[in-house]
């Protein structure tokens, strides 16, 4: 079979009883589309922000049970007075049960680190524009068909424990990125904080968070036909909202079994305990259920707003030119007209 006829293989009714007689085999589409997304694979590109010590590193090698920050290069005080905002990017390729991800992490190490740290978020919103505008031109170009999609499909933004509340740098950071990616806001270290502390931490920032007119990342409706049991599950999930988390590079044991944990002289904190903290909601969040609407909302609305305004800048651009060339044509045929 040739490449081009294995494209189109589906899988055909075999025996021509009565039933099979009415199947005209468009019901094995969303198996067609399974089989080539796997083929294909997946990417996903996820930036984390937010004070260098707010265990970003290490809730991200939790995520993804990988060591994506094992040479990084630790700065001292008098090296992060001037230190400017800058983008490292670690790529690794997950494989699990035959699908493919290509999982980027984008670190923003020095943001929130200097003493001043005015506009400190401009080289994160600028990297975000570069990647829509390199999208656009691979978009527009002629070969599209092996575009690379760098654009980043969500911010993790890490919130201190130990405040009272938002920041000033923390809303300006998240107002400046709302309308340009996914922010999902954290609390941070949450092993810090008692269960009574978290919840009203959460009310604080939920409310925060509406004051200021910050658009976070929204969950979607749960359809009417959906199932009790995952309804159930989405409600939790909003209402858990910003996620305390909690991470660890070390694996200790509790109960019998060997857990991903941090171990204190009063007991074990598991970091995939859900009484403990709200990990395994953020990575069900990101990798069962969410993923593909980030992405969606990445494309259709974030994506879409920056394409709009290029196009509009484009066409007055376009506009002045003809206006130009209009006024030049006329002002020399008028000159024409006198001389003769
Ligand atoms: P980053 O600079 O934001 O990437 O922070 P790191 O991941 O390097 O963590 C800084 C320090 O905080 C390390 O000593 C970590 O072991 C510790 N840490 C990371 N996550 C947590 C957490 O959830 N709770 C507590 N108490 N400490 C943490």
């Amino acid at each position: 079979m040739t490449a081009n006829s294995s494209r189109y293989r589906s899988r055909a009714p075999r025996s021509e009883d009565a039933e099979e007689k009415d199947y005209v085999g468009f019901a094995t589409l969303p198996n067609q589309v399974h089989r080539k997304s796997v083929k294909k694979g997946f990417d996903f590109t996820l930036m984390v922000a937010g004070e260098s010590g707010l265990g970003k590193s290490t809730l991200v090698n939790s995520l993804f049970l990988t060591d994506l920050h094992k040479d990084r290069k630790l700065l001292n005080a008098e090296e992060r007075i001037h230190q400017t905002v800058e983008i490292t990017k670690h790529t690794v390729d997950i494989e699990e049960r035959g699908v493919k991800l290509k999982l980027t992490i984008l670190d923003t190490p020095g943001f929130g680190d200097a003493v001043n740290n005015t506009n400190s978020w401009t080289s994160i919103t600028d990297y975000i524009d570069q990647q829509f505008e390199h999208y656009f031109r691979d978009e527009s170009g002629l070969n599209r068909k092996n575009i690379q999609d760098n654009r980043v499909h969500c911010c993790l933004y890490f919130i201190p424990p130990f405040g009272h509340g938002l920041r000033p740098i923390d809303i300006q950071f998240m107002q400046a990125l709302q309308e340009k990616v996914n922010v999902v806001p954290l609390i941070a270290k949450a092993d810090c904080l008692t269960p009574a502390e978290i919840k009203k931490l959460k009310e604080r920032l939920r409310e925060e968070i509406d004051r200021e007119g910050i658009k976070v990342y929204q969950f979607p409706d749960c359809d009417s036909d959906e199932d009790e049991e995952f309804k159930r599950q989405d409600k939790e999930l909003k209402e858990s909202t910003p996620f305390a988390v909690i991470g660890s590079n070390t694996v200790v044991e509790a109960r019998g079994q060997r857990v991903r944990g941090r171990l204190y002289p009063w007991g074990i904190v598991e970091v995939e305990n859900p009484s403990h903290c709200d990990f395994v909601k953020l990575r069900t969040m990101l990798i069962r259920t969410h993923m593909h609407d980030l992405k969606d909302i990445t494309n259709d609305i974030h994506y879409e707003n920056y394409r709009a305004q290029c196009i509009h800048t484009m066409t007055r651009c376009v506009c002045v030119c003809v206006c130009v060339t209009h006024t030049r044509t006329r002002n020399a045929r008028h000159s024409r007209a006198l001389n003769r």
